[in-house]
């Protein structure tokens, strides 16, 4: 017999009285608590539940009077019948109603106890199918959890591999990531087989929150790769928190690795603490993501090299063509002036000549930087051909852009290059062309009178600029109103 070690066993004596029911209490011994009920006062289900007895002994009057009638708890007890002298021919037909045992005189002890012992084993009967019943419901939760979290894996999985542009996969993840915890932003830092490393931060932060980000980026990147980095480069991830708070703060970082092979981490900044249980979750989730990003990563480098140029890292002159045809095309469009410039460094092959060719490529890659760093961001500099350079700027009329391109020529002058103990001192000659709206024009006209300009600037001494048609001719436009200062 199993006995149920939670608490002593409780039974329940229903209308039984006299003779029978001290015969059950003597029987019952040690065993079980014995209480009697009067059919007349009977318990409530919650007393029921509390007492949960191990049997209900009643006698026939008790049960003839309550079937009928009978609470909820009486229909599922454990119900031992008692008969009485002269009852005995009604044994089947109470079997049939359900009862546990039927007790016919004369009341034997080893009767009693064997209806006790019947009673036991339905009760650890129940208890082993509650058992089972709960593992099978806990297991039932745990594949409800699992098939939650491969859901979820799954979805992660596929906006990371809907697209190569690493901008627009972190901005999925974010929204993603987002769906189960309070995830404020996703940074990462990437790296190729070079120094380089290329950020990822959200766009429309204040400088201040950007460059804090900036520097956490590339001491991370520093720490994972055991080198400080180079050169960076940092591209905008869409829909970032504009409030978010200048410090990185809560940050959850998984490497990425490539085989064997790390290429980056992912920061993801989250405004509460996760469990151990979450984070887990979280890192196994992103790690998965691993080969997509690197194929991001890859398509990106590669698309660089074919936009850029490999000396100075402006675009070529490839990218410049099909720039100059979307931004004409746009500016007739929205019926705007834009300019082009083109620039031509002066005596440059005396620089090589003087200097040799490794103080020529210094110097081409020192006059793109000081360009570079003397326009707009959404200005466009290029590679135009060996020591030429080409800009757009957008939305720009002819009179911002000749102020522009002075500026930029002046900057040049400034800042000559230092090159193994030696000054380099450098000039531009540039030539500009202004796109006038309603002006017929295509990129081989903008080109070829920028190239104009350049070459009224060479021929007139260098170190200065141009504009075509001249400025003569132009002030004569502005003063037939034909078109709006820009
Ligand atoms: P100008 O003022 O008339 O423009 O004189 P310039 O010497 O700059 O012009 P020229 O066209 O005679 O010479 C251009 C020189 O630029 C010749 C070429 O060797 C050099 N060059 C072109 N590309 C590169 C390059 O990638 N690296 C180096 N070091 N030199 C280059
Ligand atoms: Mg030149
Ligand atoms: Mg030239």
């Amino acid at each position: 017999m199993r006995k149920s070690a939670r608490r002593p066993s409780t039974v329940w004596l229903l209308g039984l009285a006299g003779q029978p029911a001290k015969r059950v209490r003597q029987a019952v011994g040690t065993l079980a608590e014995v209480r009697r009920i009067d059919p007349r006062d009977l318990p409530g289900q919650p007393e029921y539940d509390r007492a949960a007895p191990l049997a209900v002994f009643l006698d026939l009057a008790a049960w003839r009077a309550l079937r009928d009638d009978a609470p909820a708890w009486l229909a599922g007890a454990r119900r031992v019948l008692v008969l009485a002298e002269g009852e005995e021919g009604l044994h089947d037909e109470v079997l049939s109603q359900g009862f546990l045992a039927c007790l016919t005189p004369p009341l034997g002890k080893a009767r009693i106890l064997s209806a006790l012992e019947a009673a036991r084993e339905n009760e650890s009967a129940l208890e082993d199918i509650s058992r089972l019943l709960g593992e099978a419901q806990r297991e039932r939760d745990m594949l409800v959890q699992e098939n939650g979290r491969l859901a979820f894996f799954q979805q992660l999985m596929a906006r990371a591999m809907s697209s190569l542009e690493l901008p627009a996969v972190l901005a999925g993840l974010r929204e993603d990531l987002g769906l189960a915890f309070p995830v404020s932003e996703v940074l990462a830092v990437f790296w190729g087989a070079s120094p380089e490393c290329e950020l990822f931060v959200a766009e429309g932060l204040s400088t201040q929150a950007r460059s804090a980000r900036t520097d956490y980026l590339l001491d991370l990147a520093a720490r994972l790769r055991g080198q400080p980095s180079g050169q960076f480069r940092t591209h905008a991830v869409p829909g970032g928190d504009q409030a978010a708070p200048v410090a990185p703060g809560r940050a959850l970082l998984v490497p990425l690795r490539h085989g064997e092979e790390a290429f980056g981490c992912l920061s993801v900044l989250i405004h509460r603490d996760l469990s151990r249980q979450e984070q887990e979750t979280a890192r196994q989730a992103l790690q998965q993501l691993a080969p997509s990003l690197k194929n991001g990563l890859d398509y990106l480098l590669i698309k660089r090299r074919a936009d850029r140029d490999g000396l100075t890292g402006l675009f070529n002159r490839r990218t410049l063509d099909a720039r100059l045809d979307q931004e004409l095309k746009r500016h007739m469009r929205h019926r705007e002036g834009f300019a082009l410039i083109l620039a031509d460094i002066d005596h440059f092959k005396k620089v090589n000549d003087v200097h040799g060719h490794l103080a020529g490529d210094a110097a081409l890659r020192h006059a793109a930087q000081t360009m570079d760093a003397g326009l707009r961001t959404t200005d466009f500099l290029a590679r135009y051909g060996g020591e030429e350079f080409a800009a757009i700027l957008p939305h720009t009329g002819a009179s911002q852009a000749w102020m522009l391109a002075e500026r930029l020529r002046r900057r040049v002058g400034a800042h000559p290059l230092r090159y193994a103990g030696r000054t380099i001192a450098l000039t531009v000659s540039m030539g500009l062309a202004a796109f006038v709206p309603g002006q017929a024009a295509t990129p081989a006209s903008l080109l070829a009178q920028a190239d104009q300009a350049l070459y009224a600037s060479k021929h007139a001494g260098r170190n200065r600029v141009s504009i075509a048609p001249s400025r003569e001719e132009l002030r004569e436009v502005y003063r037939e109103g034909a078109l709006q200062a820009g």
